[in-house]
């Protein structure tokens, strides 16, 4: 009892939603004060992913006025999921309990009480499960769905349904800060700890203002990261088609040389061509896989940090700045 707890919050442009957001989780954590027993140095961490539009303005508003109101600059755009780590790993200097939370708010602040209850109960990591997708689209559903399945089909353990609603104790914290990667999937991340977790289910609301900030491309690249850096099924898979090919290639031969034997040779321009284009398009995907592999080897190696902080308004500067 009595632990600090913090939500960290990635926004990126979000001048939108953030007014709105800060109230309802500041009244969230009101809340928390007295039902759960925190600690009232219980705050909530804003990291302002280098946004243009006034969401950093709004946040140091917030925080001069409100010291559970703390904010966090980087210096420019790296990505949700950078962002993300950058204020898990404030938190985890200055916070017992974290919890993360888009600031949108699509996921329900409402289980936000069932998370810190189950911390109670011992859990070091609670994972916010989307019952219910009814409120999506039907594309993003089915999209994100259907990865999901892909991903535990190539071996990779992730928790179905689970984004980054999520609470984390100081503990996982330490734990996740072990992990030096540059090409950054915490939810493919997170079970890999090991550590005691629980579940809360929730429906999924909608944006309430405001478009997303995950377009095609973002999302397809946090599809591809999520496979390429936890398993290597891809270029298995690239070695198995090419050993297919290669027994096609047999057949044909035989095939081949029987026709010659009897007497029927055929004229298989279109066969040939056919085949040409095949494998070249095969070819050039096995590369491309390959590609993407060594691709992130290159900047696995260079480890580059992943976000730079310009600026923190925490509890101690307040009026500061
Ligand atoms: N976000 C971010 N950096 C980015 C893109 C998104 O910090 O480059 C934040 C965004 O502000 C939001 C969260 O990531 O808090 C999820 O984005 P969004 O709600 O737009 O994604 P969706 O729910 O559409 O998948
Ligand atoms: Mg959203």
């Amino acid at each position: 009892m009595n632990e600090v707890l913090a939500i960290v919050v990635p926004c990126y442009n979000e001048e939108e939603v953030l007014p709105d957001s800060i109230s309802k989780l500041r009244s969230v954590l009101g809340d928390l004060r007295k039902s759960c027993g925190i600690s009232k140095d219980s705050f909530i961490l804003l990291v302002d992913d280098g946004s243009r539009d006034r969401t950093w303005e709004i946040i140091k508003e917030n925080h001069d006025s409100s010291s559970d109101v703390w904010g966090q600059k980087l210096s420019r755009n790296c990505g949700h999921q950078s962002a993300l780590l950058s204020g898990l790993m404030t938190a985890r200097e200055r916070a017992d309990i974290s919890i993360s939370i888009d600031a949108d708010l699509q996921d329900d602040i409402g289980v936000i009480k069932d998370m810190v209850d189950k911390y109670h109960e011992g859990c070091e990591i609670v994972y916010g499960i989307r019952g219910s997708r009814k409120k999506d689209s039907f594309f993003k559903r089915n999209t994100a769905q259907g990865y999901y399945k892909l991903l535990s089909s190539m071996g990779v353990k992730t928790v179905y349904n689970h984004a980054d609603f999520r609470l984390m104790s100081k503990k996982a914290l330490d734990e996740l800060a072990l992990y030096q990667e540059s090409n950054l999937y915490l939810r493919g991340l997170i079970p890999l700890l090991g550590l005691k977790t629980g579940e809360v289910v929730y429906e999924r609301g909608i944006r309430q203002a405001g478009e997303s900030k995950y377009p095609l491309k973002k999302m397809l690249a946090l599809a591809i990261n999520g496979i390429t850096s936890f398993s290597t099924e891809p270029i298995k898979m690239v070695l198995k088609t090419g050993v297919i090919a290669l027994f096609i290639c047999l057949a044909a031969a035989v095939y081949a040389f029987v026709s010659y034997i009897s007497g029927n040779v055929e004229k298989g321009w279109t066969s040939l061509i056919l085949s040409i284009w095949f494998l070249g398009g095969v070819q050039l995907i096995a590369i491309g896989v390959i590609g993407e592999y060594v691709g992130r080897i290159y900047s696995e190696v260079k480890h580059r940090p992943l976000y730079h902080v310009e600026e923190l308004l925490d509890k101690q500067n307040v009026g500061g700045n």
